[in-house]
């Protein structure tokens, strides 16, 4: 009798471990990476902040105004009917206006000029009668409008900015209120990516027989081009026990992480799972999730290493949901937007076993009522990289869920601020 061993056809399979526990021992193993450099703020964006940012200034340091109009004392705004105010001088931003003002007059202001001391009102152009040297107010006016008080954005003391932001343009345009112009940011992290495979050629070269070009280490350099990583490009490793251990062995002492894709199931050539198996340092998993059940992780030398699967929608679907939270981890990233997932009606059956999370491929649009549907964009198989080409959207089937019908919720990732 033929004894069946366990193949990623199986229906109910044993020892698969769910997505959560894959997860949660990765974030338990990965430290944060210390260091740090001091860069210029204009380059910033992007990276984690490194240390607090403290105000040692009042923003906005004076009191002004917030529109286009005049400003008065609120004594002179009559209970009834109108006044006038004598037009005394002018205020612009940048030029504030140096005389005293007596009651009853008033100074034309301009937006974000400085407040003469002592007014406590601005009126709108468009609310006041403009005479030649007076204007005239009437008693909808109210103490402190149009005024955007010293301090009310920043106080000088406070704290604006904390550890572990990363930030964004809306971080900068604030540090440079406070007139920096260089900050501490945590140093970039070191990811080197290798492509394993005695079939793979570089895009550009010739394929040999029986050859394919390589795609994953271009999708994956182009997935980790951002302003916090600096990426080494191993480049195409042959199945070769000697060649991966020696490539994985000395990138191992500089890198923080190591990114390989190929080499990790169970097939003759599966070479990166025969060096590495018997490290002791790295873990092969059968993780519950398709496409991407074949994972290695673990640890060389001072690098990190993920040991994905050789697909190429496999590799992209491991990237987002095991390394990036790694990534970002090891980063330091502590705070950062918020990317959202919604539930949308599926617009056809899916096929779906229980016991494994599938990240299938999708299109997200709104239906005449405005409701979120969604479809697949076809062929799901994990070698098939277009089918995440033509997605706006991962469909999310979770672990216990079973066959989706037409109609039903589904939880859905939407790619915009994820990928
Ligand atoms: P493996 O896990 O090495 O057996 O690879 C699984 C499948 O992914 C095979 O069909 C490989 O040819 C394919 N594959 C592996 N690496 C790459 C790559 N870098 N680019 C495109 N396809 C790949
Ligand atoms: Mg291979």
């Amino acid at each position: 009798m033929i004894e069946s061993q366990p193949s990623c056809t199986d229906i109910f399979e044993s020892g698969l471990m769910p997505c959560s526990e894959a997860l949660d021992r990765i974030m338990a193993r990965l430290p944060k990476i210390s260091g740090y450099e001091r860069i210029p703020l204009q380059n910033a964006c992007g990276r984690t902040l490194h240390e607090p940012v403290i105000s040692h200034i009042n923003v906005p340091p004076h009191t002004n105004s917030a529109v286009d109009g005049y400003a008065f004392y609120a004594e002179d705004i009559p209970s009834s009917n109108t006044t006038e105010l004598n037009v005394i001088g002018q205020a612009l931003a940048g030029k504030p206006f140096r005389g005293s003002v007596q009651k009853g007059a008033c100074v034309r202001i301009m937006t974000g000029a400085e407040l003469p001391p002592g007014l406590d009102v601005v009126a709108m152009q468009e609310h006041v009668g403009v005479f030649e040297n007076h204007i005239e107010i009437d008693s909808r006016h109210k103490r402190g409008q149009n005024i955007r008080l010293a301090g009310e954005d920043l106080k000088c003391g406070e704290t604006v900015l904390k550890p572990g932001k990363w930030l964004t343009p809306a971080d900068i345009g604030l540090m440079a209120s406070l007139g920096l112009t260089e900050i501490n940011v945590n140093r970039k992290l070191k990811v080197a990516i290798a492509s394993t495979g005695d079939e793979l050629c570089e895009p550009g070269d010739l394929t040999s027989p029986g050859g394919i070009y390589d795609s994953n280490r271009y999708s994956l350099i182009a997935a980790l081009t951002r302003p916090d990583i600096e990426i080494v490009n191993l480049g195409i490793i042959p199945d070769n026990a000697e060649k991966l251990l020696d490539c994985f062995n000395q990138t191992g002492r500089f890198a923080d992480m190591i990114l390989s894709t190929g080499g990790v199931s169970v097939g003759e050539a599966d070479f990166t799972k025969t060096v590495l198996q018997h490290s002791g340092q790295v873990e092969f998993w059968k993780v519950a999730i398709k496409p991407g059940r074949p994972l290695a992780f673990g640890q060389i030398d001072k690098a990190a290493f993920f040991g994905l699967p050789g697909n190429p929608v496999a590799v992209l679907v491991t990237f987002y949901y095991f390394v990036l939270p790694a990534l970002e981890q090891m980063l330091g990233i502590t705070d950062k937007p918020v990317v959202s997932k919604l539930r949308a009606k599926a617009s056809e059956n899916f096929r779906k076993k229980p016991g494994r999370t599938e990240i299938q491929r999708g299109i997200l649009s709104r239906d005449e009522e405005g409701n979120w549907r969604v479809a697949t964009t076809g062929k799901q198989g994990s070698g098939i990289l277009r089918s995440m080409s033509l997605a706006n959207a991962f469909i999310v089937l979770e672990h216990e869920a079973g066959d989706v019908k037409t109609g039903e919720w589904v939880t859905v990732q939407p790619f915009a601020g994820f990928l």
